[in-house]
């Protein structure tokens, strides 16, 4: 079943429905007040409406999400999160909020930014709470037995796709690279009852050994279906990403308070660095090339998203390290929903060759 047909179904059986822009966000607290919260990424649609609206330097995710909303493609939705990411971001939630004039309620998320203090933590539980209170307002209350279900099964959602990250990492996930990103991407708008038992059978039914052609790592915002195709095509397997959309928001450990809250706290500060919650670059590198090494990597892919100034910002310098470290580099300037350019797939076959 399609995400919109999907989504309709959910409605139809009572659920409210959140549009939610890129990245961090406390998922829990939706499933906890019986609704769904849907990220907005790449909409496969035409962008340049938005154009009136953006200067022409801002990226292509946010150009797709605001163009989704001038489009009036987004009449499911019962409300939107702009959780502070980014100044384009930020950007386009005060030209949705202040100057479009929807009836859609929006609500916003401010997280914690390194480099973390002492009050970091409180900092954030308290802000977990401001939202919940916020959505409560035109969601109902928020039962804290059922957020704490809802921060379970969010915690057994995270394990399964650690699980198969783990999995592919040791070759044992027979599976192309863009099956691998379709069965991950799911967790973008499927609520975990759904999630889960599909994501199961599709660990199921992948096991197998999966170790020739050489072995690369993605890192960016999100992973291209085009450059994924490619990748399958020339036989190259994806062992692990750094992409802001998947493998970043995985926590490296998971918690174990048993307050509901203080899990999430425990998950949001054992991410993985990344320039959105303001990592420092030294960190990010080293996460970067420790991660080559254990997947036993032979080069990465820097796929950046044009415009997108938290990622372009390190990109150089992350690529630089990772070659000292003798790994193979390219470094890409993507658009969301844009065809790979004829010039761009014969850099990513030179790039394989090259690793061969
Ligand atoms: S692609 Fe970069 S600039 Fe655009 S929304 Fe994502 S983080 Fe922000």
């Amino acid at each position: 079943m399609g995400r919109r047909a999907y989504l309709h179904r959910k409605k139809e059986t009572g659920k409210r429905l959140f549009g939610v822009f890129p990245a961090q966000y406390p998922r829990e607290i939706f499933w906890a007040m019986n609704a769904i919260p849907v990220e907005i990424w790449d909409p496969p649609i035409e962008s340049a409406d938005a154009g009136a609206h953006l200067q022409p330097y801002i990226c292509s995710v946010v150009r797709c999400g605001l163009s989704l909303i001038l489009q009036k493609k987004t009449d499911l939705l019962d409300g939107f999160l702009f959780p502070h990411t980014c100044d384009s971001i930020q950007n386009m939630a005060s030209i949705v909020n202040d100057y479009m004039g929807l009836d859609t309620p929006c609500f916003f998320f401010y997280h914690p930014k390194a480099p973390y203090k002492k009050g970091s933590r409180n900092y954030y539980a308290g802000q977990l709470k401001l939202l919940a209170d916020d959505l409560a307002k035109h969601l109902g209350p928020l039962d804290s037995h059922v957020l704490k279900h809802s921060v379970d099964q969010g915690l057994d959602m995270l394990k399964h796709i650690a699980d198969a990250y783990e999995m592919r990492r040791l070759g044992r996930l027979s599976v192309s690279n863009s099956s691998f990103y379709q069965n991950i991407r799911l967790a973008e708008y499927l609520h975990p009852d759904d999630f889960i038992p599909g994501f199961e059978s599709f660990l199921k039914v992948s096991k197998g050994q999966n170790l020739k052609g050489p072995a690369i790592i993605l890192s960016g915002i999100l992973p291209h279906p085009e450059i994924l195709k490619i990748l399958d095509q020339q036989g190259v397997r994806v062992v692990d990403d750094d992409l802001l959309s998947c493998g970043r928001r995985i926590p490296l450990s998971f918690g174990q308070a048993e307050d509901p809250y203080e899990i999430m706290v425990e998950n949001y500060f054992a991410m993985p660095p990344c320039p959105t919650r303001g990592s420092p670059i030294q960190e990010r590198i080293d996460f970067l090339i420790d991660r080559a090494h254990q997947s036993k990597a032979r080069g990465i892919i820097f796929c950046g998203i044009k415009f997108c100034e938290p990622e372009l910002f390190d990109m150089p310098l992350m690529a630089a390290a990772a070659k000292e470290a003798g790994l193979k580099t390219l470094l890409l300037d993507l658009e969301v929903n844009q065809p790979v350019s004829g010039q761009l797939g014969t850099r990513v076959e030179a790039f394989i060759e090259m690793m061969r």
